[in-house]
């Protein structure tokens, strides 16, 4: 592939020859001589490394991913994790993934996105199930989406960690609720009844005026507050919990419906989940879209189910990416599902008739079929 490369079997080798070099790219074995991977990743942080670091090892899949998120925490740019057997394919397909070359984002650049109308929202379906086994399009989710005019479309984890950081996020937020709320009355107006549901950065949390401003552009809008889901995380609503629960409480009052987003990768507690007034939780797509490969995975995902439910709350799995797991979700009891076996996130447009498409099939939707 036209690379220059070094190696070493030790930690000595791999430090002499990291400071000689300074490589581009490191693939690492998790399992070296006298030095465990995590260490390595440890002593790459404190060299403040730049090159982007591919895992490499025999262990499970599971503690891969944790020593790629060790390495994501630690600052590091972290590639793909490889399974051993190593193979020159699979080697050749993480190398070949070049990271876009997106501009980092600032907030001048936001506000003009939105100023220009370059932002957008998508709308991936989310379905539901009937008392008769059937499964329908009942909602979408709105995602943020940048047309930006040299980069093509850039996904949101381009952005919003910006918008937060600079304290944006209520303005992009506002903007894509209004747009969703334009096609939600829209499609509502040729004969399909959608909710939509609207992700709020915790940033935003702490805002006393959030529920009023909300209410009044949905009133203005013509739409229900039944109509909007209102996603917020676990990490976010723990950040101050008692400022989260007056805000959560008077949206909840108003009658929207409140969803507690990537459940399982924060740190709340059955008791704190129990005193908050949500009426949905969503379970993370990286334990859904592990559950046939990993145990754990199913185990956690069967048990948020059963705490979803003993608490009176829906439950909604996302990452939903094959028949297999939607067949097992079903068996589990879950009531709705999201993810690219439906169907990716789409443009406005594109919504009718991708929800008429998945409604028209219905019958043939049933459980287990
Ligand atoms: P999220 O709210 O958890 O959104 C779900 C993400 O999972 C979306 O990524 C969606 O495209 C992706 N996804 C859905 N099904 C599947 C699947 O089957 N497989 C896989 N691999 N992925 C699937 P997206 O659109 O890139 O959004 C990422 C995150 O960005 C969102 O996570 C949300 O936290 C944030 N975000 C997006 N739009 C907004 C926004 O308007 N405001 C705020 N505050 N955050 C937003
Ligand atoms: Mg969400
Ligand atoms: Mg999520």
């Amino acid at each position: 592939m036209g690379y220059e490369v070094h190696t070493a079997s030790d930690t000595d080798t791999f430090k002499r020859a990291y400071r000689a070099h300074l490589p581009g790219r490191i693939i690492l074995d998790l399992q070296l001589n006298g030095c465990d991977g995590i260490e390595f990743i440890r002593y790459l942080a404190s060299e403040k490394c730049a090159s982007e670091v591919i895992l490499v090892s025999g262990a499970d899949r599971r503690t891969l991913t944790s020593a790629r998120r060790i390495g994501e925490q630690y600052g590091l740019k972290m590639g793909e994790v490889i399974e051993k057997p190593l193979t020159i394919e699979s080697l050749e397909g993480s190398i070949n993934k070049k990271p876009a070359a997106i501009a980092n984002f600032k907030k001048a650049d936001i506000l003009a996105a939105l100023a220009g109308e370059q932002m957008t929202a998508f709308f991936q379906p989310q379905i539901a199930s009937h008392k008769d086994g059937g499964w329908s399009v009942g909602g979408v989710e709105a995602l943020a989406r940048w047309n930006h005019p040299q980069f093509g479309l850039v996904m949101p984890d381009k952005f919003i960690h910006c918008a937060e950081e600079s304290g944006i996020i209520a303005p992009l937020t506002d903007y894509i609720l209004q747009k969703s709320l334009h096609y939600v009355k829209q499609w509502e107006d040729e004969g399909v009844k959608l909710s939509v549901a609207i992700n709020i950065s915790g940033a935003m949390l702490s805002d006393l005026s959030l529920p009023d401003r909300i209410e009044a552009r949905v009133k203005k809008a013509g739409v229900s507050p039944s109509q909007i889901i209102l996603e917020v995380t676990e990490s976010a609503v723990m950040n101050d919990i008692n400022g989260a629960n007056d805000i959560l409480t008077r949206l909840r009052l108003k009658g929207f419906e409140l969803s507690l987003d990537d459940f399982g990768t924060g740190y709340s507690s059955m008791v704190q989940l129990y005193r908050l007034p949500f009426s949905e939780l969503k379970i993370d797509r990286s334990f859904v879209m592990d559950m046939h490969a990993n145990k754990e995975a199913h185990v956690i995902v069967r048990a948020l189910i059963d705490l979803a439910h003993n608490l009176g709350l829906e439950v909604c799995a996302e990452g939903v990416e094959d028949k297999k797991t939607f067949d097992e979700l079903i068996n589990l009891g879950c009531e709705k599902m999201q993810g690219y076996y439906f169907s990716r996130p789409v443009s406005s447009e594109n919504v009718l008739p991708m929800v008429k498409q998945f409604n028209s099939q219905r019958s043939t939707r049933k459980a287990g079929l």
